[in-house]
């Protein structure tokens, strides 16, 4: 580095001498005759044209770093290290890495650059023949449905969710299943040893003489396997365990999670064996690793819910072949992980009389309604008063809180507000906000709203109640499991009335709380 830099410097210095002489040439025209003048200035511009590209390649040379820091998060590189990434803003996340020179660095591409592997042609939109994936069947329905209706061959599933919580269990399932109906599958397993995973099929009771199983964590060493095989479907347990050959970092780093999963995806485009790829998360609840590699595959599901609750949920985050936000209810079982039929009936408390504070929502995940009971506690603050959302985000409880005091009078300022979504499920859409602060004034007030009662809507800044995609679905969710009463907004409502049952249209807060504490009182 320093002799590079001393080197610059004189180069440098020669490279001036070079136009000074130039420049004393040129004036030297008018004291020496014109052959001497030609002479010297043709000198110096060799000179000069020699040691110039000297300063480009030395100063090139210069800035070649030859190590550099990279986040464990997100892969970003820096060129210094920090204590906190500047892009993804997490803590201790840089580690040093030596770049390897660029012709190495990449896996050679050995299929071809396009999609799947063909060499890539231009066409027109309208030449594009349009086929139908081909889907197979997973052997439980509510895991199809997150899908998107099967798995599609060909497709790249990640599976992420904390350690103990089914994602082995699930994949077993599926794999031992596919095995036995026609189309072959291959379980590959880094982390538990073959008679480990052979133990829990047995406990598990499933039919274990068709899959084929390895244990394997070289990716090339996969592939090829896997290309000798053609299996229908492969599992892969876990990505953080495999390791390419091409890079010398140690299994589990961002650069092999990376390439690794290029490597795979590029094989099951190109071969049309589906993969399912398990991913650790950190405590955060993220995939462990980097971002990219959920925008390398077709589709991220993730893990909902407590490991130590006995219903599992599992989220479509990313679907290229279906509904992203899907939800699939599966029921633990010492026989593994069980559909839940109906959903909606799981995360309804069934009480003997209706309780202050609790309220039933028709919420909308993917593509199904359910019907969700939403529980606060509001109650006199001891100091700084408390706001804690669990299965909703925090902001919008305040958010909401405060329309409530603006628009409805229900001040909340000395008092905690605790809001829960019974049943571990995280609510992401803002249908659920009317429901939440009927809940948190219910229990303000102390009074009990029906047990029959369901409700749904978006709360608005300026306090009115906004209609939300597909009322209609969430009213005859509700209708089947025999709500009587159903505030929604008035953008929602039906055309016709409902037989049996009381639909109340609301279009501003306080006309909702005041319909919500009459109903009350009328069943009081
Ligand atoms: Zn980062």
């Amino acid at each position: 580095m320093f002799l590079s830099l001393f080197h610059a410097i004189s180069v440098h210095f020669v490279f001036l001498f070079c136009i000074f002489l130039q420049v004393s040439s040129l004036r030297a025209k008018i004291k020496f005759g014109e052959n001497l003048c030609k002479k010297l200035y043709f000198h110096t511009a060799i000179a000069t044209f020699f040691t110039h590209p000297l300063i480009y390649i030395d100063t090139t040379q210069m800035s070649k770093v030859k190590t550099v820091y990279r986040c464990e998060q997100c892969g970003t590189d820096h060129p210094k290290w920090a204590g906190q990434c500047s892009e993804c803003g997490e803590w201790n996340s840089l580690l040093e890495v030596t770049l390897a020179p660029a012709t190495t660095h990449r896996a050679q591409p050995k299929m071809g650059g396009g999609y799947a592997g063909q060499a890539a042609t231009i066409t027109t939109l309208n030449k594009v023949s349009v086929s139908h994936e081909t889907r197979l069947a997973t052997g439980i329905g509510e895991f199809d449905r997150v899908l998107g209706g099967g798995l599609v061959t060909g497709s790249v599933v990640l599976i992420g969710g904390d350690p103990g919580i089914g994602k082995s269990t699930i994949l077993l399932q599926t794999a031992t299943h596919m095995a036995a109906a026609q189309s072959s599958a291959l379980y590959v397993t880094g982390e538990e040893s073959l008679s480990q995973v052979a133990l829990r099929a047995h406990r598990l009771e499933l039919p274990t003489e068709h899959l084929k199983v390895m244990a394997e964590t070289c990716v090339e060493r996969i592939c090829e396997v896997l290309a000798q095989e053609r299996p229908a479907v492969a599992i892969l347990d876990s990505i953080q365990t495999l390791y390419t050959e091409t890079l010398q970092s140690a299994p589990g780093g961002v650069s092999q999670i990376r390439e690794s999963a290029a490597l795979l995806t590029r094989f099951a485009k190109n071969s049309g064996t589906a993969l399912f790829i398990v991913g650790h998360v950190t405590k955060e609840g993220a995939l462990a690793g980097p971002r990219v590699l959920e925008h390398m595959v077709d589709c991220v599901l993730y893990f909902e819910g407590q490991s130590d609750s006995r219903y599992r949920m599992i989220r479509a985050v990313k679907n290229r072949f279906g509904a992203v936000n899907e939800l699939g209810v599966f029921g633990m079982t010492d026989k593994g992980l069980r559909e839940v039929a109906n959903p909606s009936a799981i995360f309804l408390s069934r009480y003997d009389e209706a309780i202050p504070g609790s309220i039933v929502m028709i919420s909308r995940e993917g593509t199904r309604p359910l019907l969700v009971e939403v529980q606060a506690l509001v109650d006199d603050a001891h100091g700084q008063p408390r706001r804690v959302a669990l299965g909703l985000e925090q902001n919008r409880l305040n958010m909401l809180l405060a329309v409530m005091h603006r628009h409805g009078g229900v001040q909340t300022s000395g008092q905690d507000v605790y809001v829960n979504v019974v049943g571990g499920l995280k609510i992401t859409e803002t249908g659920s906000d009317l429901a939440v602060l009927l809940a948190c004034a219910s229990s303000l007030r102390g009074k009990a709203l029906p047990q029959q009662l369901a409700v749904f809507g978006e709360v608005g800044l300026s306090g009115e109640i906004r209609p939300v995609p597909n009322g209609q679905e969430r009213l005859k969710e509700a209708i089947k499991h025999g709500f009587k009463y159903i505030i929604l907004p008035r953008g929602n409502a039906p055309q016709k009335p409902v037989p049996n049952v009381q639909i109340i249209s609301v279009a501003r807060l306080h006309e909702a709380l005041t319909e919500a504490m009459n109903l009350s009182e009328e069943l009081a």
